[in-house]
């Protein structure tokens, strides 16, 4: 028998499993949650699908039932042989147990035929952040991220301009993906149950995005304008031109004045581009 939550739990106890949270372990130990992501993600048997900690393979099982492959990141090891059992017959699975955070994952990808690659994960918490700007900086190509984070975090994701959660961060992923909340998620589906509220996301890969003449110039520019955010383009910007950030910001009817949280990402575009033009 493969992966199901009863006998996941016989597993865990079996094997005497300690959660650990340094590890931000919470696996899910609902059917229907792990069916819900598993049929909004969307996959098809063109798709090469990476896990990041596949915990006890709730996911897992299921992906591998509808994606060409699996390769699944794994830091604890002590996970091994609860995976072997819950993954049986599924072969199309690869496991490397690992920090994903130190991996050449272009290099482990190399061996894999697929038409696209999608992200399924229910991410450690403590670590989301710098997981998403990886799979984003190691320019892979991911075309789907579908993940389950806490929800602070994953309103900050999909911040829109003018509120409170907008910042350099949801500037950097809304530069390349249509980012949505595709469902909630109560917190009595986790063994252990966590303290905060989780939501699951999709990241979509845009078609096409703004043109940069510098894309160093403008994810500067744009951490710069968010340095202190109670403050104005202006105190955060006094290394800059302003002179020309001035002008840019007047054309989109905006001054100085005005705070980083309520300029949109086209706007900071222009800016940055016109920065580079004026410097050469
Ligand atoms: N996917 C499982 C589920 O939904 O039941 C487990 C999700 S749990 C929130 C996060 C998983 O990520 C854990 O299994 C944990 O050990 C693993 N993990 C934590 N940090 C990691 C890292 N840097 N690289 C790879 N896996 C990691």
């Amino acid at each position: 028998m493969n992966y199901s939550p009863t006998k996941t739990k016989e597993l865990l106890s079996e094997n005497e499993f300690s959660f650990k949270k340094k590890f931000g372990q919470n696996f899910i130990v609902d059917e229907n949650t792990i069916d819900s992501i598993i049929n909004k993600a969307n996959i098809d048997s063109d798709t090469l699908v990476i896990e990041i900690g596949p915990g006890a393979g709730a996911l897992t099982y299921k992906l591998s039932k509808v994606a060409k492959n699996v390769l699944c990141y794994e830091i604890d090891t002590t996970l091994e042989n609860i995976l072997k059992s819950n993954l049986g017959d599924a072969s199309n699975v690869d496991i490397i147990f690992d920090d994903f955070l130190k991996r050449d994952v272009k290099k482990d990808i190399a061996k894999y035929n697929y038409k696209k690659i999608y992200v399924v994960a229910n991410l450690p918490y403590y670590v989301t952040t710098p997981i998403i700007v990886k799979l984003i900086e190691d320019d892979l190509n991911v075309s789907r991220i579908v993940v389950m984070v806490q929800k602070e975090v994953g309103d900050r994701f999909k911040a829109n301009v003018g509120s409170k959660e907008y910042n350099s961060l949801s500037i950097f992923l809304n530069y390349y993906y249509d980012i949505k909340k595709i469902m909630d998620v109560s917190k009595n589906v986790f063994m252990p149950m966590p303290n905060v509220d989780s939501i699951v996301l999709s990241f979509d890969k845009k078609d096409e995005t703004y043109y940069l003449e510098d894309k160093d110039v403008f994810f500067k520019l744009v951490r710069d304008s968010f340095k202190q955010k109670r403050k104005t383009i202006k105190n955060n910007l006094r290394d800059y031109n302003l002179d020309v950030i001035e002008s840019v910001l007047k054309k989109n009817n905006l001054d100085l004045s005005t705070r980083a949280e309520n300029i949109e990402i086209k706007v900071f575009v222009d800016i940055a581009n016109e920065l580079v033009k004026n410097d050469r």
